[in-house]
């Protein structure tokens, strides 16, 4: 199966191309060009399987110049028990009869991105291996504090790789800018920026841009790609769970095969969600997709009214990771939604640069909102949810799971869906001590790694391992920039 360009729907590259590139030359996402069907024999098959063997089948479905034994060894190494703490990998936790909690952060660096970002880099080093690359690929990464961590392990002392991250100063949590800080591996790096996460991302798509960078670049050996959710080899392992959930479901007599099922995600720069949406599209049986933001509401009110429009005021959150008004992976969705057509997309994304603006088609909107439903979640009611589920089913979720949980609800009450929900759990309550303390009733009694201790003592809930080694390890990085300034930091990391 090839790849093609949201803006340019005639490209035609391979799979390693596309994960190689990280981002298609003419600015757009590279894209699967079908979406491969599966039917409930395909889920059948799956049901007995473990969750390693999912993801091979599932990824081999799109990714045609890698081999199923390639795939399974790729899929052993990034979900075995020396990286996962659950040999369920991605299990489903059922909170009552119709609702379910798929908890995606058991691994090493404890939030989702870990599912996706322990098998990039070996996608990645494969794709070089199978595409003849001779240069050295510089991953630049934006964060908004769980990427960049979740990032640097996977592609720590990976060979023929290096990795650059960039975090908002002000903007990530202690705990996620101590992992980002100790992180080892001698061919990382960490620099802060001085602005929102939106600033970060919009200086590393401008370096991946710019030819004269390029060219520079190339003449030292090197070549930049992204681990990003721009990257297909990210959104591409997020689908797995979605159709491993289902599968669990089924197996443990929560649904009969055939029956749908909701999936409600926390929401940011809209990669988690595009997966499930990939996974609907494949055929696997879902109703709504919905579509929960913090008091960040752009995707609210987008999937409301179809007018995207990101001049509204900026709010540093409790669920960081989702403090984002530019959300990268929408661009997928209007393309596959516009007939993978990308006259459109390209205008809508040049009306978005110029203004910040755009409204969709009437037809396009109907589509959203028949798939779609978006809501938000502002900050008191985060931990009252945050407080209900400790309370009520003593289970201790983070802020943005919390988020999705509470906007499952006000879904529920708006339209009366009895179906079947799967609200998605993205990361370790212990990454936001300080919050989930307090909306728990605590007074937190320190500060960052020091309030690990706390929250283990007064909830009983064991804090994950890797989490609660951080406290002796060694900073290893204190750079910031201006924002102007990440071109120079970038070719300093690469001299
Ligand atoms: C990244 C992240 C999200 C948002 O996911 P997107 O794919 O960017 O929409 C939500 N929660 C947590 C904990 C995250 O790290």
């Amino acid at each position: 199966m090839k790849y093609y360009s949201t803006r340019d729907n005639q490209l035609r590259i391979s799979a390693a191309e596309a994960i190689k590139m990280g981002l298609s030359r003419d600015g757009g996402l590279l894209t699967p060009c079908e979406i491969p069907q599966i039917d409930e024999a395909f889920l059948k098959k799956l049901l007995p399987m473990r969750y390693q063997d999912r993801a091979a089948a599932v990824m081999g479905l799109y990714l045609e110049d890698y081999s199923l034994q390639e795939l399974t060894a790729f899929a052993e190494n990034a979900y075995g028990p020396d990286k996962y703490d659950s040999p369920a990998v991605a299990p489903v936790r059922t909170v009552d009869g119709r609702t379910h909690c798929l908890e995606l952060w058991h691994g090493p660096t404890s939030a989702f991105k870990d599912m996706a970002l322990q098998m990039l880099p070996q996608l990645l080093s494969a794709a070089l291996r199978k595409t003849g690359e001779e240069k050295t690929v510089c991953i630049l990464v934006a964060t908004s504090g769980d990427t960049g961590k979740a990032a640097m392990e996977g592609f720590a002392d990976v060979p023929q790789t290096k990795i650059l991250v960039f975090y908002p100063k002000d903007g990530v949590s202690a705990i996620q800018e101590l992992q980002m800080v100790t992180q080892a591996g001698d061919n990382v790096g960490v620099c802060a920026v001085v602005g929102n996460f939106d600033d970060a991302q919009t200086g590393v798509k401008r370096i991946f841009s710019d030819a004269a960078m390029r060219e520079t670049l190339e003449g030292r050996g090197y070549f930049l790609s992204s681990a990003n959710s721009i990257n297909w080899g990210r959104i591409l392992p997020q689908v797995i769970y979605y159709i491993s959930a289902y599968c669990d479901l089924v197996r443990d007599g929560k649904l009969a095969m055939g029956d749908k099922v909701n999936f409600c995600v926390p929401t940011g720069n809209f990669g988690d969600i595009l997966a499930a949406y990939y996974a609907q599209r494949m055929g696997l049986p879902v109703g709504r997709l919905i579509c929960a933001s913090n008091c960040n509401d752009v995707l609210t009110d987008f999937l409301r009214t179809g007018v995207y429009d990101r001049n509204r005021p900026f709010h540093n959150t409790m669920s960081p990771s989702m403090d984002i008004l530019i959300s990268s992976n929408l661009e997928r969705l209007l393309f596959d939604l516009s007939g993978q057509d990308d006259a459109p997309v390209k205008e809508y994304m040049v009306q978005l640069a110029q203004s910040g603006r755009y409204e969709v088609s009437g037809a396009v909107r109907e589509k959203l909102q028949s798939l779609f439903w978006g809501g938000f979640c502002g900050e008191e009611d985060t931990a009252a949810t945050i407080a209900r589920y400790y309370r009520d089913h003593h289970y201790l979720i983070d802020t943005h799971t919390a988020v999705a949980a509470q906007v499952m609800d006000q879904y529920r009450r708006a339209t009366g869906d009895e179906t079947v929900t799967v609200f998605v759990s993205t990361a370790s309550p212990y990454k936001f001590c300080n919050h989930v303390l307090s909306a728990i009733g605590e007074t937190p009694e320190s500060r960052g790694v020091e309030l690990i201790g706390q929250l283990q003592s007064a909830t009983g809930v064991p804090a994950p391992s890797r989490l609660a080694e951080l406290k002796g390890k060694e900073r290893r990085f204190d750079r910031f920039t201006e924002k102007d300034g990440m071109d120079g930091v970038v070719l300093s990391f690469l001299s």
